[in-house]
């Protein structure tokens, strides 16, 4: 496969471009947010918005939260720098893990905030997560479209205009770039081209409403809500990062220290190296197994690539760690075979026909990684 001279992304990676010296749109888009965007101008832009909107309503700002490094930074410094009053809203995927729990609960405290939680029908999650791997090999429309769309509904019934994301898309791709200067708008348009798969909530209606199991109103979480009562609410959806340049690694340390937030391992991770990142999901593992099958890369290759264009890590000690752990089986892949109800071979059909060229994998892999800590304390469907 070709490979970006700088980064070592490949080319099956979504939206890459490569310029006539083999270097990825990603890595030139990262030199533009470093040197050409005027930050202090952006940060103006934050404050401005911020004044229009405090105090008018029952909460200035509406933070849709995970729990992951992003969304707790993001809810930290709107506290901290603004003394803002959030609601955050929180859709739980399913697959939560112990730690990030329990560390939820200490920034909740800590920080002293409003928090609404809401838990998706665990039968119809099931159901989605089959539809969307056999469609698109990607099991988590469920997710994508829950944390989304969820939040705007609750925005327009408590009546809060402002929404703040954390991370922007131009930091891993390029469907919104640095380079254009606007302030990404996490709106429908964005849902639609790319957070939903493609497949709408009304898509997924028709796809799955011969099953009798369901109620249409299952479906109304995922369902982002009308434009006009967006319009009505006169609503702003933006990205932390789109005001301030977004630093992973600082503002991991910053919560860990002013919070008490925890990393995890992950399935598939070089242990102790990346502690802060994707530690939400239980089935990340299983997730970052699909992206290797399907395009012959995973989260190994991403996050290296990101150290490498920081300078942070040399292009030799990227190669090692992506040998030694890209392509193991993630324990999490019976857990997660069993909540579907198939078979591995089943699972590596479902794969085989979504595989991006040039690559061609092997689906003999027999090499399972290591077990997380927590592993024993993850839903099992039969106990
Ligand atoms: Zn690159």
């Amino acid at each position: 496969m070709i490979r970006c001279n700088r980064c070592g992304l490949p080319e099956t990676y979504e939206t890459i471009e490569f310029d006539e010296k083999g270097i990825c749109n990603i890595c030139r888009q990262q030199e533009h947010k470093d040197i050409k965007i005027s930050w202090s101008d952006r940060k103006t832009m934050l404050d401005n918005l911020v004044a229009e909107h405090r105090g008018k309503h029952d909460y200035d700002c509406l933070v849709p939260f995970s729990g992951g490094k992003d969304s707790t930074f993001t809810l930290y410094y709107l506290v901290k720098e603004y003394g803002l009053k959030p609601l955050v809203v929180q859709f739980n995927h399913g697959f939560m893990r112990p730690k990030l729990l329990a560390n939820n609960e200490r920034t909740f405290k800590r920080l002293g905030v409003d928090v609404i939680s809401f838990t998706p029908n665990w039968k119809v999650v099931k159901r989605l997560m089959l539809e969307a791997l056999i469609r698109k090999g990607d099991f988590c429309w469920h997710c994508h479209t829950g944390i989304f769309a969820y939040p705007m509904r609750l925005a327009i019934r408590y009546q809060v205009p402002l929404v703040f994301w954390g991370e922007p898309s131009s930091e891993y791709t390029a469907y919104y770039d640095y380079r254009d200067d606007a302030i990404e708008e996490v709106d429908e348009t964005r849902f639609n081209r790319f957070v939903n798969l493609g497949i709408t909530a009304e898509d997924m209606q028709g796809m799955i409403e011969k099953d009798s199991q369901l109620d249409p109103r299952d479906l109304i979480p995922y369902t982002y809500p009308p434009l006009r009562d967006l319009k009505q609410l006169r609503y702003r959806s933006v990205c932390l990062g789109s005001f301030i340049p977004w630093d992973v690694k600082r503002q991991s340390k910053l919560i860990m220290e002013e919070l008490g937030w925890e990393g995890d391992e992950v399935e598939g991770m070089p242990p102790g190296l990346y502690p802060y990142e994707k530690i939400e999901c239980a089935m990340q593992g299983v997730r970052d197994y699909i992206k290797f099958l399907k395009r012959g890369y995973s989260r190994v290759t991403q996050m290296t690539a990101i150290d490498i264009r920081a300078n942070r890590m040399a292009k030799e000690e990227a190669d090692r760690l992506i040998a030694e752990w890209e392509g193991r089986k993630p324990p999490s892949l019976a857990l997660f075979l069993e909540y579907l109800n198939m078979t591995e071979s089943d699972f590596n059909e479902i794969i085989r026909k979504l595989v991006v060229p040039p690559f061609d994998p092997d689906f003999e892999i027999i090499k399972w990684g290591p077990r997380t800590a927590d592993f024993e304390h993850w839903y099992r469907e039969r106990t």
